[in-house]
């Protein structure tokens, strides 16, 4: 199953436009904190979400990959999907380790089901979701435009999980950048990251005239 826009997928659970939190329930049933609350409240049965990897592909910038590459790449790392969710969802991707994944173009595709477990952070997939970019550590503004209204997204279902690079729970770099100190300038676009890179219009000095030859 292909899809562009996971929203067409999980249309329930991805409100948007939406400032206030969901409530999320595990059992189903009602948890909102207070009587009074104007709290939305938003039921999403299953695992409990608590927090946000964001992953890089480690494919070359600007370069197309998809998912089928990915779960090629995580089949030969003996990564497995189980029966329950593979046969059900995605069932062409056996093995990919992801929940979402942003194409150069922009475009979000699903891998594992969000209630499936996740093989993408180490000691850290039960409670977490991956998000994965195409590329090493520089992204299209397109990638950086769907990476922000996905975790915008997501946030408006688990609100109370945190956003996170791969990078800190081990020693990779991935996903590339330094995801909290992205967070913490508002999400800006960085030219270091951004690809193709803005060059600046800087004028280029003329070769110096070689001297004449004796
Ligand atoms: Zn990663």
């Amino acid at each position: 199953m292909r899809v562009k826009d996971a929203f067409d997928l999980f249309p329930a659970t991805l409100p948007q436009g939406d400032s206030s939190c969901s409530v999320v329930s595990e059992d189903g049933s009602s948890t909102s904190p207070t009587q009074n609350t104007e709290r939305k409240k938003v039921q999403v049965p299953g695992r409990e979400i608590k927090r946000l990897f964001v992953h890089c592909a480690a494919t070359p910038n600007g370069k197309a990959f998809t998912a089928e590459d990915i779960d090629r790449w995580h089949g030969e790392r003996d990564f497995n999907r189980k029966s329950k969710y593979k046969d059900t969802f995605n069932k062409e991707l056996k093995h990919i380790g992801y929940h979402f994944i942003i194409y150069i173009d922009g475009s979000l595709h699903t891998g594992r089901h969000i209630q499936e477990i996740g093989a993408h952070a180490y000691m850290h997939n039960r409670d977490s979701l991956g998000i994965c970019l195409i590329g090493t550590d520089r992204f299209t503004l397109a990638q950086w435009i769907t990476l922000k209204a996905q975790l915008a997204a997501l946030k408006g279902t688990y609100c109370d999980a945190t956003i996170h690079g791969h990078h800190e729970v081990s020693n990779k770099i991935c996903p590339g950048f330094n995801v909290p100190n992205w967070l913490a300038s508002g999400q800006q676009i960085d030219n270091e990251h951004l690809y193709p890179p803005i060059t600046p219009n800087i004028p280029v000095p003329l070769p110096r005239p070689k001297p004449p030859q004796p």
